[in-house]
C-alpha cells in the first residue's frame, strides 16, 4: 500500500451550531472557526465560535433543567442512556468517519474508541438505578442517621482532542445517571464528534437543557466566565496538567467540586522473566494506540538487560511493518493532530539522540502537508534525556536498560505524573510487589491497555484526582446528605 494523505471518505452531515436548551443556535457574535483534517491541513467544516454570552445561555439552560432532571426517575434516566448506547452503536460508521477526519487516527482506531465511548452509556445506564443511601443508629441509641445521595447540580465538562467522544461520554454518562445537567466544551480541534453526540442524545430522548454543547476558540474566556458563575457546581476536566492546574485555581473562587484527568508519563517495565513476545504485543498497544496520543501511552520503556536486545529488535520489526497514511485509507498509523504536536515529538527525539540514544527505526517526520511522524524506536536512552520526563504524545518508544528491580521501580516513580504503569513479568510475587510500589492510579499487568468502563480510571500526583468509570464513577456526581433523626433513647 502506498502512502496516501488524501481522504477516501466525505464528511457525513454534522451539526455546526451550538446546542443550547434543545435548539441549534448560531454564536451570538455570528463567528465561526474552521476544523481541519490533520492528514493534509484542508478545512473540513466550520462551527460556531461561542462567546461568553453563549456560554452563560448554555448554563442558564442547564440550571433551568436541573430540578426536573434530578426528579426524573432513575430508570428513565438509565433508559435514555441505554438508547444512547444503541444509537451510537448503530451510527458507528458515520461517527468513525467524522472522528478520523477531524482527529487523524485510523478508522479501526476510531471504531474502537466509539465502542469504548458507547460502553460508558451502557455501564451508567445500569448504575443509574443503583444509587442508594444508608440507615444507622446513633452510638447512644437516641437517634437515627439517614444518608441520601443527591445530584451535585449543573456541571461543566472540558474535554481534549485525543479521544473526542470517549472523554465526553465518561463524564456525560455518569452525570445523566446521577441526575446532573451539564455544559460541554469540546476541544476546538475536534468539536464535530461531540456535536454529533448531542444530536444522538436528543434522538435518545434526553430532555432539552440537560446537555448543552458550546464550541469556541475563545476557550480561556468562555471557561473562565462559567467558573465564575456561582450556579455552576462542578467542573470535570480532561487535558494537560498545565491547564488543569489553572482550572483548579479558578475553581477555588466558587469552591467547585472538581475532577481532574491530566497528563501521564507511563513507565513500561519488562523484567527478565517476562514473555517477551507478549511484552512486545503489549508495547504495540500501550505505545501505538491512538498514534501514541493517549494519556495512558507508554512513554518510557525500562527493559532488563537480559531481554533488552530481543525486545528492542522485535519492537523495531513490528514498528517497521506499520503503514502510515490517511486514517480513511486503510493505513495503520495516521497523522499527529497538529504541527506543534509533531514538532514537539521531533524535538524530544532530537534531544534523546544528541544525548547518546540510538535511533533504531524512524526518527523523522514525513515531508509535505499533514503532521505525520514515523514510528520510532530509540535504544540506550540516557537518564538525562527530556523524553523520559516529558509526555511525548507521539509514536516514539524510548528504551532504557536496567539490572535490578529496585532501579526500575525508582526510575518509574521518578516523575511528577502518576497515571498508568505497565509491568511484564511471569513471577506473581514480583508482579504484586512492583504494582504496590508504583506511584500511579492504574497498573497494567502483562497487558498494554487498562481502560475499561467498568473500572475506575484516574491518576495520582500531578495526573490529577477523581475516578471515571467503575462503581466510583457516579460518585463524582453525587453529594451525600445526612439527616439526623431524634427518636428518643
Ligand atoms: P489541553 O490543551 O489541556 O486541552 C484540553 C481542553 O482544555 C480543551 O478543550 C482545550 O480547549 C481546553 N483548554 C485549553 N486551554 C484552556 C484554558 N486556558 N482554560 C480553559 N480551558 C482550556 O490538552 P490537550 O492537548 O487537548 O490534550 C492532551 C492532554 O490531555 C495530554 O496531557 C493528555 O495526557 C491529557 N489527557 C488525559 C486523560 C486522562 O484521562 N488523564 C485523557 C486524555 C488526555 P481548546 O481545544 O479550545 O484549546
Amino acid at each position: 500500500m502506498s502512502f496516501d494523505r488524501i481522504s477516501h471518505r466525505p464528511l457525513p452531515p454534522v451539526p455546526d451550531r451550538l446546542w443550547i436548551g434543545g435548539a441549534w443556535r448560531t454564536a451570538s457574535g455570528g463567528g465561526t472557526f474552521g476544523v481541519d483534517d490533520p492528514a493534509n491541513g484542508s478545512e473540513l467544516a466550520r462551527v460556531a465560535d461561542a462567546t461568553s454570552e453563549d456560554a452563560v445561555a448554555a448554563l442558564d439552560a442547564a440550571v433551568d433543567a436541573q430540578a426536573a432532571w434530578a426528579a426524573t426517575p432513575p430508570r428513565d434516566r438509565g433508559e435514555i442512556l441505554r438508547r444512547g448506547f444503541e444509537l451510537i452503536t448503530d451510527r458507528t460508521d458515520d461517527l468513525a468517519t467524522v472522528m478520523t477526519l477531524e482527529m487523524g487516527k485510523s478508522l479501526d482506531e476510531s471504531r474502537a474508541e466509539i465502542t469504548y465511548a458507547a460502553e460508558f452509556f451502557r455501564w451508567f445506564s445500569e448504575e443509574a438505578v443503583r444509587v442508594t443511601g444508608s440507615y444507622g443508629v446513633t452510638p447512644n441509641g437516641a437517634g437515627r442517621m439517614l444518608t441520601m445521595k443527591q445530584p451535585v447540580g449543573p456541571c461543566l465538562f472540558v474535554t481534549p482532542w485525543n479521544f473526542p467522544l470517549a472523554m465526553g461520554t465518561r463524564k456525560i454518562g455518569p452525570a445523566i445517571a446521577a441526575g446532573c445537567t451539564m455544559v460541554v466544551k469540546p476541544a476546538s480541534a475536534t468539536p464535530l464528534s461531540m456535536l454529533l453526540l448531542a444530536e444522538i442524545l436528543a434522538e435518545a430522548g434526553l430532555p432539552d437543557g440537560v446537555l448543552n454543547v458550546v464550541t469556541t476558540r475563545s476557550t480561556g474566556e468562555v471557561v473562565g466566565t462559567l467558573l465564575q458563575d456561582s450556579r455552576l457546581r462542578k467542573l470535570s476536566f480532561t487535558g494537560s496538567t498545565e491547564v488543569g492546574r489553572s482550572l483548579v485555581e479558578q475553581s477555588a473562587a466558587n469552591l467547585l467540586r472538581v475532577s481532574m484527568e491530566l497528563g501521564g508519563n507511563a513507565p513500561f517495565l519488562v523484567f527478565a522473566d517476562a514473555d517477551v513476545e507478549k511484552a512486545v504485543d503489549g508495547a504495540m498497544l500501550a505505545k501505538m494506540r491512538n498514534v501514541g496520543e493517549a494519556c495512558t501511552a507508554a512513554n518510557r520503556f525500562y527493559v532488563h538487560r537480559d531481554v533488552v536486545e530481543e525486545f528492542t529488535t522485535r519492537l523495531t520489526e513490528r514498528f517497521e511493518e506499520l503503514q502510515l497514511g490517511h486514517g480513511t485509507s486503510g493505513a495503520d498509523v495516521g497523522p499527529l493532530v497538529d504541527a506543534s504536536t509533531r514538532d514537539k515529538v521531533a524535538d524530544l527525539v532530537g534531544d534523546a539522540a544528541e544525548r547518546g540514544g540510538v535511533v533504531r527505526t524512524g526518527g523523522e517526520p514525513v515531508d509535505g502537508p499533514g503532521y505525520f511522524y514515523r514510528p520510532t524506536v530509540i535504544a540506550d536512552v540516557p537518564d538525562d534525556a527530556r523524553i523520559l520526563r516529558e509526555e511525548v504524545f507521539g509514536p516514539v518508544a524510548p528504551i532504557v536498560t536496567f539490572d535490578e528491580d529496585d532501579e526500575a521501580v525508582r526510575a518509574a516513580n521518578d516523575t511528577e505524573l502518576g497515571l498508568t504503569a505497565y509491568v511484564f513479568t511471569r513471577d506473581l510475587d514480583r508482579a504484586i510487589r512492583v504494582a504496590e510500589r508504583l506511584e500511579t492510579g492504574m497498573v497494567g499487568l502483562n497487558q498494554g491497555i487498562v481502560s475499561n468502563p467498568a473500572a475506575p480510571f484516574g491518576g495520582i500526583k500531578a495526573s490529577g484526582f477523581g475516578r471515571e468509570g467503575g462503581a466510583e464513577g457516579i460518585e463524582e456526581y453525587l453529594e451525600t446528605k445526612y439527616v439526623a433523626l431524634a427518636t428518643g433513647a
